[in-house]
């Protein structure tokens, strides 16, 4: 880590529990010079809980020119900074990037110090593939831009994730369902690690009925974790999927489609056409 080369650390913050605080992130805050946060109100609750005295000051990405001069001021006067955000990782839809870009590009240390992160917890506990997924932060406030957003991600066979605000929840679930179908699978992660933490993995069209019937669902901070798209494997027993899989692995698509349909039951073409999409 090297405080002794002045260093901008990008350090995550808890979620909710402070017991995720990470150890190397509270010597970080210790000893650097200067914590540059986005809300200064906010993190001084954070460093008084650890008992951590430092000057802090705002920094957000639309901050003006002088604000991130004064930041880096203290890099190329040999001081270190810690840059975070209200909560989780700085830069995942977090102020940040500017900063970081201006202090590589003046040739300082950047390090990250890990931590948690919505969109990571979320995606872990999901129970959907997790293997290759994307993340497309929040979506646009206003139904029509959300609706344009959804329609141009509607055959991304990757897990989708985003970010979304209580009172949008669900109408975005609602545009989901109209976009993506109410078969999709989604999953609703609320309040991680604080006391009404809440994991619900349903199709669409259930879980939007379940939002709309439980006002208390429509509180705190949540993380929707969607199915990508599957193509017509949607429709695909996991029996089929499977034998579709393995026999693509030692044959030629055609003849593994005509074989796991054989043994499935499946439908030849519907197989040939999901190979096709997801297999080659
Ligand atoms: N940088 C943060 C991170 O690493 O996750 C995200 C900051 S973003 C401004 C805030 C959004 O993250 C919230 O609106 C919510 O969608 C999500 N989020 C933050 N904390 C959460 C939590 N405890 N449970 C579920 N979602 C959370």
């Amino acid at each position: 880590m090297g405080l002794s080369t002045p260093s901008l650390f990008v350090v995550a913050t808890p979620i909710g529990n402070l017991g995720d605080m990470v150890p190397r992130a509270i010597e970080v805050l210790q000893s650097v010079s200067l914590v540059a946060a986005e809300d200064t109100r906010h993190s001084r609750q954070l460093l008084k809980h650890f008992d951590i005295s430092v000057r802090l000051q705002a920094y957000h990405d639309h901050s003006n020119d002088a604000d991130l001069d004064g930041v880096l001021a203290i890099l190329r006067g040999g001081g270190s900074v810690a840059l975070v955000s209200d909560a989780g990782t700085p830069l995942i839809s977090d102020p940040g990037y500017r900063l970081v870009d201006a202090a590589l590009s003046e040739g300082f240390a950047v390090v990250p110090i890990p931590g948690p992160c919505a969109m990571v917890a979320a995606l872990s506990v999901s129970g959907l593939p997790s293997n290759r997924f994307i993340f497309e932060g929040f979506l646009a406030a206003k139904q029509h831009g959300r609706l344009q957003q959804l329609q141009a991600l509607q055959r991304e066979p990757r897990t989708l994730l985003f970010y979304e605000a209580p009172h949008r929840l669900l109408a975005s679930l609602q545009d989901m369902q109209e976009v993506f179908g109410g078969e999709r699978r989604v999953t609703l992660a609320r309040e991680l690690t604080k006391l009404f933490e809440t994991v619900k993995r349903l199709p669409l069209a259930e879980l939007c009925e379940w939002v709309a019937a439980d006002s208390n669902q429509q509180r705190g901070e949540c993380v929707l974790v969607v199915e990508g798209y599957a193509g017509d494997g949607q429709k695909i027993s996991a029996e089929a999927l499977q034998a579709l899989t393995v026999l693509t692995e030692e044959l030629p698509l055609k003849q593994a489609a005509a074989l796991a349909a054989k043994i499935s039951g499946a439908k030849k073409n519907a197989l040939y056409k999901y190979a096709l999409e997801n297999l080659q």
